[in-house]
């Protein structure tokens, strides 16, 4: 893992408004998504994170198929070294387990969990997840969508930013 080797933070990313716009996505009769458009800054993002050679995995929610779609649609398979879906693992996030593959897949230890980045746009799910699982939690709200409250303690995270490419800035701080 490069990320590893260099000792870069390691970056989780959701997808659903933190990647790709959810008023975009356009589903087929299967229910899978079959295209969705880019938030804006989120593939500058993403060029950002490849070039700098970041390990930078999806932790997403829902179906492989839709996943496969969105990101073969934009070419950008080649952004995440792995990725870990809800479909595969069984259980969405919060769950721990959700936490747990990204982590193996990570190619870290629990030692080194404080090193991983979650970002995420819900606070239900991706910060308190990242929370109870001990790795750093970065929330984007750039989304109106779900929640804007910290309704429990654990949904507080670590750092707020508005929009992808203030995750730039943030690790270009240090975090
Ligand atoms: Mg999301």
């Amino acid at each position: 893992m490069d990320g590893a080797r260099l000792n870069l933070p390691v970056i989780w990313l959701d997808s659903g408004d933190t990647l790709i716009d959810e008023s975009t996505e356009i589903y087929d009769e299967a229910g899978s998504v079959v295209r969705a458009e880019w938030i804006p800054g989120a593939q500058a993002l993403l060029e950002y994170l490849e070039e700098n050679e970041y390990t930078v995995i999806l932790v997403a929610d829902g179906r492989v198929r839709s996943f496969q779609n969105v990101y073969r649609y934009h070419r950008a398979e080649h952004y995440f070294s792995d990725w870990v879906i809800s479909e595969i693992v069984g259980h969405e996030k919060p769950h721990p387990d959700m936490f747990g593959k990204a982590l193996e897949a990570s190619g870290l230890g629990e030692a080194a969990k404080r090193r991983i980045v979650m970002v995420g746009n819900n606070l239900k799910k991706d910060i308190a997840g990242a929370n109870r699982f001990g790795v750093t939690s970065v929330w984007m709200d750039w989304s109106p969508r779900y929640f804007h409250a910290y309704e429990e303690p654990d949904w507080v995270p670590d750092h707020v930013i508005h929009s992808p490419e203030e995750l730039i800035l943030l690790l270009k701080s240090g975090l």
